[in-house]
């Protein structure tokens, strides 16, 4: 059981482990170790992986470099941290099986949270970004159950190449793109902050960590951006009321 006197809550997001980058998947494995006993919850707000091709990869060899991530995950879920999983325009696939795996809850696209007494809006942040159109036309695509289904029908090896090519595509295609288009939409932040009712809102996906401050209908709001990682463990940590937040610089 949780430990009450803990009272610290953790936030990541865009860690993109892969496994041809074992330094960034231990780097993880230390942060829970680290994590581990002194957080109430962790929320991993998605792109906890650079793709993820399907659940029963779990159990497949194509999923080996992926299991020490899931026992980890899994250990820290028991050990009373309550474990949060939304996902990332890179890993939608983790669902209900990667979660039962890892001992988290899976979360829908939005979530309002009770954050210390504050309605909190969590977020992955991709369908934040309107401005980016092309981007927005694929992940409806992606999303089509349909279409995950076909996906899913083929061998691993098969996801892993089209992943792969999927990735290069867009790599290519990212410095094309203009600076302000690939950052959230201004007035579709204050449009989901609004009807989800909310003067917080805690997302990822840009790799741009701030706290920005504005005012909506009249009321100070405030959005916190979370850190992708590089070389090191980056959060917003929620302690005792308190935001403390480590990213990349
Ligand atoms: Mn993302």
């Amino acid at each position: 059981m949780s430990n009450n006197q803990k009272n610290s809550t953790f936030f990541i997001s865009d860690l993109h482990l892969i496994p041809s980058r074992p330094q960034l998947i231990q780097l993880f494995l230390s942060f829970l170790d680290e994590i581990s006993g002194k957080a109430d919850a962790l929320y991993i707000l998605g792109d906890l992986f650079e793709f993820w091709i399907g659940d029963d990869m779990i159990y497949k060899r194509a999923g080996t470099p992926y299991l020490p991530i899931i026992k980890k995950l899994k250990a820290l879920s028991e050990s009373g941290v309550n474990l949060y999983f939304q996902q990332g325009n890179r890993d939608f696939l983790a669902q209900q099986k990667f979660a039962t795996a890892t001992g988290a809850e899976l979360l829908p696209d939005q979530k309002v949270i009770n954050l210390s007494g504050t309605p909190t809006l969590l977020m992955h942040g991709d369908t934040l970004c309107t401005d980016d159109t092309s981007y927005q036309r694929m992940r409806r695509i992606f999303r089509i159950k349909l279409i995950q289904k076909l996906f899913l029908s083929l061998s691993p090896e098969k996801r892993s190449n089209i992943a792969g090519n999927t990735r290069k595509a867009i790599k290519n295609k990212a410095p094309k793109k203009a600076y302000n288009i690939v950052d959230v939409n201004q007035l579709e932040v204050e449009k989901v902050m609004r009807e989800a009712g909310v003067l917080q809102l805690i997302h990822g996906h840009t790799h741009r960590p701030a706290v920005h401050e504005f005012e909506l209908d009249g009321k100070p709001a405030k959005r916190i951006v979370l850190s992708d990682w590089i070389d090191k463990a980056c959060y917003l940590k929620l302690e005792s009321g308190h935001f403390v937040s480590v990213i990349n610089e």
